[in-house]
């Protein structure tokens, strides 16, 4: 029958010797037999003798012994914690540095040898994020992982430690119905977290022109696009993206995702140099995982750093025959953009490509619009662009744009193009119309453009760390507590203000934050309430107010 665990963290329930212990053999050769209290998959808690206290924050060797047999080799330990408790004994607490700790083997042991289990599973989201299971060392059941973190899911759900997986009931534009209602029974929600920064995912003409194609084509492409996938909407969406940008050629992926993916394992070959933004999306950087296994030497520079991005040229570039540096125009957790004037001119200085993905910049930034090349006067210098429809057009799908022959190779080499089926006609079909209202009205990209503006200025009142100058629709308050994040949370959505709440790991722990993004659909009267809100979160205080309609 399969097991299901309860817990996570082993807790021993009861002070007397319960079987279970921890040998510690400290660098000066004293062994120290310790009685278990707690145990997670990278540190133990233990009770020992006094002397323990002079081990503070020395390394060690540890063997988990249950029932007097050595059940398992720990390896390296630091002593995190040691400190006296008032019966002459220490609790020491120590910490993993080579290996976690299999709990769940240990925990069959435990069953095994007691019908009565002192211990019990208890699971910590403080201690265990989505992190643990990335890394996870893996146990006889493959799926053993997936019990774990269910259970792990199910105790932040309880707690309503993260707000991820709402559903709108419905949505109009910056306004949204959702499954969970605010304790006034509201269910309406302004929205500030999402990526349709021009708002024109439900514009009447995008809408009217989705419908229409569903008429003419039917609901899907049929195909991939090197069989019987294309369809008109395709290449006249190619054609003004190609326009717009002016580069020569322009090819459709089905998502961003799917297009870095794409782009950069059909690129990146044996021998070939990438340097790569350290704050890269997880897309490129799976597109880089697998130009690895390729043969392409992939390396990091630090955040948009050009002086060491010139050194690990300068020490790298003379080993490898082609190389390319990959940037996005603006990073989609801190909003900040990209130095490209000098990339382009690193990438000149030391014979280089470049590839810059516009998910967040395209339709924000530049004079135009047209992202972080543009703004800093080197679009045309960019060897390969890469977008996503699901910011601009406030849809899906994603592009990449370059020379003919680029754009040529990638047709038969991209096996994320080659082997999936087109975008839908609808769907290409209301892109095209968004990217061209974009494109020919003007008004969008300047109302959105003066409400980052406003709103920064309303965040930098309220003493938020963020440039009086921040350009990008993505505006980032950082709280760094993960439980003042939570709460924070809470008074956002009950007053009416849907924004996503971003923590470990996709931050680091002390960065946990909010990610407002200000919409063209906006108005001053959203802004100031958003403002209000968060101000109400940040004394955190939370009388309920009423939504300004
Ligand atoms: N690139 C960046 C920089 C992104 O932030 C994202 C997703 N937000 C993507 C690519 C992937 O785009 P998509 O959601 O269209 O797959």
């Amino acid at each position: 029958m399969k097991r299901r665990l309860r817990r996570f963290r082993v807790t021993s329930n009861t002070s007397s010797n319960s079987g279970l212990t921890i040998k510690v053999e400290f660098n000066d050769g004293h062994i120290e037999e310790a009685v278990v209290r707690q145990l997670s998959i990278q540190s133990v808690n233990a009770i020992c003798s006094a002397k323990t206290q002079n081990y503070l924050d020395t390394a060690a060797r540890a063997k988990i012994i249950v029932n007097k047999e050595e059940l398992y080799d720990v390896g390296r330990v630091f002593v995190l914690k040691a400190q006296p408790t008032d019966n002459n004994q220490a609790e020491i607490i120590l910490r993993t540095l080579n290996q976690n700790i299999p709990l769940e083997k240990l925990m069959k042991f435990l069953d095994n040898s007691s019908n009565n289990s002192p211990y019990e599973f208890e699971l910590n989201h403080g201690k265990f994020t989505l992190l643990n299971f990335y890394n996870y060392n893996g146990s006889d059941d493959i799926l053993e992982k997936t019990d774990l973190f269910h259970t792990m899911q199910k105790s932040w759900k309880k707690k309503h430690v993260y707000q991820f997986e709402r559903f709108r009931k419905d949505s109009q534009g910056k306004r949204v119905r959702l499954d969970q209602c605010r304790s006034n029974g509201n269910d309406e929600y302004l929205v500030f977290g999402s990526n349709d920064y021009l708002g024109l995912a439900n514009h009447p003409k995008v809408i009217q022109k989705a419908k229409q194609a569903l008429d003419m084509y039917g609901f899907g492409s049929t195909g991939s696009p090197l069989t019987t996938g294309q369809s008109s909407e395709h290449i006249e969406l190619q054609n003004l993206l190609t326009e717009i940008f002016h580069k020569e050629s322009c090819l459709l992926f089905n998502s961003g995702y799917a297009t870095n993916v794409g782009m950069l394992s059909a690129i990146c070959k044996k021998n070939d140099l990438i340097l790569y933004d350290s704050q890269c999306h997880a897309s490129i950087l799976d597109g880089l995982k697998m130009a690895a296994e390729g043969g392409a030497h992939c390396v990091p520079f630090r955040h948009n750093d050009m002086d060491d991005l010139d050194q690990k040229l300068k020490k790298e570039r003379k080993n490898y025959s082609g190389c390319l540096i990959v940037t996005e125009g603006i990073f989609s957790m801190d909003g900040d953009i990209a130095d490209m004037r000098n990339i382009v001119q690193l990438a000149k200085k030391h014979y280089a490509r470049t590839y810059l993905d516009v998910a967040h910049d395209f339709g924000v930034i530049g004079d135009r619009g047209l992202g972080a090349a543009e703004f800093h006067g080197v679009l045309d210098e960019i060897d390969i662009i890469m977008g996503t429809f699901s910011k601009i057009a406030g849809g899906i799908g994603g592009f990449c744009l370059g020379e003919a022959s680029t754009i040529e190779y990638i047709r038969y080499m991209s096996r994320a193009y080659m082997f999936s089926v087109a975008l839908p006609p609808s769907t290409v079909a209301a892109v095209k119309e968004s990217v061209k209202i974009f494109w020919q009205e003007r008004e969008h990209l300047l109302k959105l453009k003066e409400n980052i503006k406003y709103f920064v200025e309303g965040l930098i009142r309220l003493g938020v760390q963020i440039n009086y100058d921040h350009k990008s629709s993505i505006c980032p308050v950082i709280v760094g507590d993960e439980d003042k994040l939570n709460e924070m949370t809470k008074i956002l959505f009950d007053n009416g203000i849907y924004v996503t709440p971003i923590v470990f790991p996709a931050v680091k722990r002390n960065e946990c934050r909010f990610r407002f993004t200000v919409s063209a659909q906006h108005d001053k009267t959203d802004l100031d309430h958003a403002l209000l809100v968060l101000k109400l979160a940040m004394n955190h205080t939370s009388p309920a107010l009423k939504l300004i309609s």
